[in-house]
């Protein structure tokens, strides 16, 4: 099914998100952790793609495992890496395999002073959006960043940005994580006030761990509230208190979502299914 029609058919949309196990051990912990995260009967599942080109066949062959196991897949696909060739062999398996909808990524720009960039790479997102909508048929969601992407100049220039990749095309974002709700109310109203009419999901990290989060944000520039940042603090040398306190703290944060009138939830799962098992069950999410 095309996500953007599930978007606009469904009272409430719930998503999952996975990476391709990195170790070939890890296979049978991901399928247990996609067994327990079954009863949730996701909307749809998104598989994420390695900007750096590592894990790139990884990728393509837990989206198409995942869309022959009866899931809605959004397969995600990175640019940078790829030459215009590559994108379009990528796609055309994607699309040969049944899958319908792509998160079209520009991918973190590489930080290995050796990795050479092709040539007629994608450098921003909204080009592989047009590209992708001027040769195929995807539903084509986009990232957005509620606190502003790290790279760019302002939080209002990155709207304009991400208005771009909506004009080329795209019909649905998924936000990076945040912790602190109000960015993401504002995110809203800059995204209304910028002519963006997409759904917008929010992505919402289950806080498990202080290594984890302070690492996460640190990669992508979101906030930590001074009052989650000083119970996390209190709680570094207790790791099971803090998963206590964060799931609490991320049960709270997506209850105010819902109670504010948001009728979509994105998890990142980590490839975990606790944290997320916790939250659903607290929040009465059982369909
Ligand atoms: C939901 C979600 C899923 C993700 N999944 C993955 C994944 O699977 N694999 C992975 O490697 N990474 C993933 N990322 C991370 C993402 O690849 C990085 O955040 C990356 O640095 C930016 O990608 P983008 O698609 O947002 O890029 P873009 O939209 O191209 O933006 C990149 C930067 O360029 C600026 N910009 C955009 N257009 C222009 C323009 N026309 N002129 C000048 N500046 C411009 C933007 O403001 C921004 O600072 C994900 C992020 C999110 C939020």
């Amino acid at each position: 099914m095309r996500v953007c029609d599930i978007l606009k058919e469904r009272d409430f949309v719930l998503s999952f998100e996975f990476f391709p196990p990195k170790k070939k051990g890890d296979d049978r912990a991901f399928w247990d952790t996609i067994e327990e995260l079954k009863r949730w009967k996701p909307d749809f599942v998104s598989v994420t793609y390695g900007a750096g080109g590592s894990t790139h066949d990884k990728s393509i062959d837990l989206a198409l495992a995942l869309h022959n196991r009866g899931f809605c897949v959004v397969a995600h696909l990175t640019s940078i890496s790829l030459s215009r060739k590559q994108v379009k062999e990528t796609l055309d398996v994607l699309k040969k395999g049944g899958i319908e909808n792509i998160l079209a990524l520009r991918g973190d720009m590489p930080q290995d002073e050796s990795f050479v960039i092709p040539e007629d790479a994608f450098r921003y997102a909204y080009q592989l959006v047009e590209f992708i909508k001027a040769h195929y048929d995807f539903c084509v969601g986009v990232a957005g960043y509620p606190e502003g992407h790290i790279e760019a100049p302002s939080r209002e220039k990155d709207i304009e940005y991400l208005k771009l990749k909506v004009d080329k095309g795209a019909e649905f974002v998924i936000t990076q994580l945040f912790f602190d709700n109000r960015f993401f109310f504002e995110f809203l109203e800059l995204a209304e006030r910028a002519g963006i009419k997409v759904p917008i999901i929010p992505g919402i990290m289950p806080i498990t761990s202080y290594n984890q989060i302070v690492r996460f944000t640190k990669l992508c520039g979101a906030t930590i509230p001074e009052k989650l940042l000083s119970l996390i603090e209190s709680l570094k040398d207790k790791p099971d208190e803090l998963k206590k306190a964060g799931i609490e703290y991320t049960i709270n944060q997506c209850r105010q979502l819902i109670d504010a009138g948001v009728r979509y939830l994105h998890f990142y799962t980590l490839n975990k299914s606790p944290a997320t098992n916790i939250i659903l069950e607290a929040l009465g999410l059982e369909r």
